[in-house]
């Protein structure tokens, strides 16, 4: 019989890289241990993109800044802040954040997807993920696709950070299959320093970023066979403890976690109201 295909998408294979224990209270263990209150940053990334999708949901002729408090009103969530009055400071600075990022577009171009989802099989993995957004640009042998990702996180990117990261990669492979043009360069466009970090992939960097994630996924596979074998779990599925403990999930369910400083729920939108730090 023919191996079944590991179905996933960059947070799955990206949880299990971080931590395997926090792959398997995430998606192994059923039912989950429960999960610690919803953190701010999360409701603030959450508004921002999507009030970003509906900007580009408006026609062309209504695309303008004054749309934005309007937009991003609709989808604020509120889970998280520790108060009224940070909520609202929140939703002032991430006003600010959309104004100016939308100044830097041209409302009359249409990208070719917005919270697009593209799918690919390969020999291993049965990917899917959901792209902010993938732009079709003039290239100098045509029109070329360009992976966007927006971040609203307080330290700016570099070029290593668009380099390095596996969910751009897998979706810029996977967008070049989906619609059969090239598709190479992928964005992270930080909105509150309005800074974008670019990396060109070639199709060997592109390989070497899928064939990373094959080798997860046959990580992934081998542990849950071992636990079906009759392995402990918490053996196959070590902890990986650090400094992310402090914003999991799971840090109440987990042995490792439970020495880790809690944080607060609004600890990291405290910071965005600090101003952006480019490094
Ligand atoms: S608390 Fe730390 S060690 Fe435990 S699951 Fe979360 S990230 Fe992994």
């Amino acid at each position: 019989m023919p191996e079944r295909l590991f179905v996933c998408t960059p947070s799955k294979l990206g949880a299990y890289t971080d931590c395997p224990r926090r792959y398997r209270y995430s998606y192994v263990d059923r039912p989950a241990p429960p999960k610690g209150p919803p953190w701010a940053h999360n409701s603030l990334g959450a508004s921002v993109h999507t009030a970003l999708r509906n900007w580009y949901a408006l026609p062309a002729d209504r695309r303008g800044s004054d749309a934005l408090p309007t937009l991003l009103k609709g989808t604020w969530v509120r889970e998280g802040y520790r108060d009224e009055e940070q909520e609202r400071a929140v939703f002032r600075r991430a006003l600010e954040w959309l104004e100016s990022y939308v100044d830097t577009l041209d409302p009359d171009q249409d990208p070719l997807g917005v919270e697009r989802v593209v799918a690919v099989k390969t020999a291993v993995l049965a990917f899917n993920g959901r792209a902010d957004r993938i732009d079709s640009r003039p290239g100098p042998d045509g029109p070329q696709l360009v992976i966007v990702d927006y971040k609203t996180g307080r330290t700016g990117l570099d070029a290593d950070d668009a380099r390095g990261s596996q969910a751009l990669a897998l979706y810029a492979y996977a967008a070049e299959r989906v619609f059969r043009q090239p598709c190479r360069r992928v964005e992270l466009h930080h909105l509150p320093s309005g800074t974008v970090a670019a990396h060109d992939h070639t199709p060997e960097s592109l390989a070497r970023q899928l064939g990373r994630a094959e080798d997860t996924a046959r990580d992934i596979i081998a542990a849950e066979r071992a636990v079906t074998d009759g392995t402990d779990p918490d053996e196959a599925f070590p902890v990986s403890p650090g400094v992310r403990c402090g914003w999991c999930d799971y840090r109440r369910s987990c042995p490792a976690g439970a020495d880790a400083p809690a944080k607060e729920p609004w600890a990291a939108v405290e910071r965005a109201l600090l101003p952006a730090d480019p490094e």
